[in-house]
């Protein structure tokens, strides 16, 4: 993928700044990990600090000092999220700040616009994720509105003039829940609009991973392969390698750094909750082949003990290593799959990451 700020090899994955940082980590250990973009929450920055203030600062990227490529997402997921603190209508839709109680409204004008004031490289348009389950009528339903918000956002996208001289991509969202008539009508009625690339979303939240599997397969099937497919929102180091084999090249998701901060790390040779008892007095590195700073430079048995002890620098380390391990995960793919050696390394590597460390 290639962006104003910098290639992007794909499949990647996007570490979440939500609040314009990676929980912990600074520009430079992003940098050290192999972050090549990270994403950011359109919602929270619109709320805390503002748009104008972004605006003031000359966007994102320097308010933050993170020059590499930003994707903010549309805000959407966030307030649809508030449940009882919000109110949809064709137009967009009203909420309540989960800060303040204060009302505000996003449209699909109004968030490009926010996207805008932010300088991202890649922005998405506002759309409504169904919840799992949902009935097929409320699908429907939602499905039309999410169509019509993307049809008004790509209009707008027409004569879009960026504000930072970088230019902005502008991605469609592939919605209908688990309805495959649904996926395939929005997938469809997406490509004749003619995005820059195009995100699968509705997915992981809380539907049986079978069925992730399934409805992301079927739509990267329909979706452009010479276009970015980004699936939103996944996942777990196992999601990451099915959901690549099923065609997908984006990637975002907390789990890497908040199970960093909760204590769970994930390497090449399995799973381990690191705050455990059994760590005590383990000299060894979190993973001997791992070239992160952590691994190059800590032991489990300390990084243990900054747990035990609420030491911050404890949870910056193992996020430090989960990211950089991520990064290396999807590294590793994009090696195997140019190779033509990817379903061999796939079932390989999905019994060694799937495994739990207990020595
Ligand atoms: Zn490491």
């Amino acid at each position: 993928m290639s962006t104003d700020r910098g290639e992007i090899e794909t499949p990647i994955f996007m570490p979440v700044g939500t609040k314009a940082a990676v929980k912990t980590l600074s520009p430079a250990d992003l940098n050290d990990t192999g972050t090549q973009i990270i994403l950011g929450n359109t919602y929270h920055l619109y709320l805390r600090p503002g748009q104008e203030l972004i605006h003031d600062f000359g966007g994102i990227h320097k308010f933050m000092n993170w020059n590499k490529p930003v994707l903010t997402d549309s805000g959407g997921y966030q307030v649809f999220s508030l449940k009882d603190f919000r109110k949809i209508d064709e137009q967009g839709v009203s909420f309540q700040s989960h800060l303040d109680g204060s009302r505000h409204r996003f449209t699909p004008a109004s968030v490009l616009d926010i996207q805008r004031s932010l300088g991202s490289d890649i922005m998405m348009v506002l759309d409504e994720c169904a919840p799992y389950p949902s009935e097929r009528e409320y699908a429907l339903k939602s499905n039309e509105l999410t169509l019509k918000w993307a049809r008004e956002a790509r209009e707008i996208y027409e004569d879009w003039s960026p504000l930072y001289g970088f230019r902005q991509q502008l991605f469609g969202i592939v919605q209908g829940s688990t309805f495959k008539d649904l996926r395939e009508n929005s997938a469809a009625e997406l490509i004749k609009m003619d995005f820059p690339g195009y995100a699968v979303g509705g997915l992981a939240v809380g539907e049986p991973k079978e069925i992730m599997y399934e409805i992301t397969d079927f739509c990267t099937d329909i979706l452009p392969v010479e276009k970015p497919r980004y699936l939103m929102g996944v996942g777990m180091p196992e999601d990451i390698i099915e959901s690549i084999d099923r065609g997908i090249d984006m990637f975002d998701c907390v789990i890497p750094t908040r199970n960093a901060r909760n204590g769970t790390i994930f390497s090449r040779n399995g799973k381990m909750v690191l705050k455990s008892a059994r760590f005590r007095e383990d000299q060894k590195p979190i993973d001997g082949e791992c070239s992160c700073y952590t691994c190059r430079n800590f032991s489990r048995g300390y990084i243990r003990h900054l747990y035990n002890t609420n030491e911050m620098l404890g949870l910056r380390l193992a996020t430090i290593h989960n990211v950089h391990f991520y990064l290396w995960l999807v590294q590793q793919a994009r090696k195997n799959i140019l190779n033509d050696t990817f379903a061999d390394w796939k079932q390989k590597i999905l019994s060694e990451i799937t495994s739990t460390i207990t020595e």
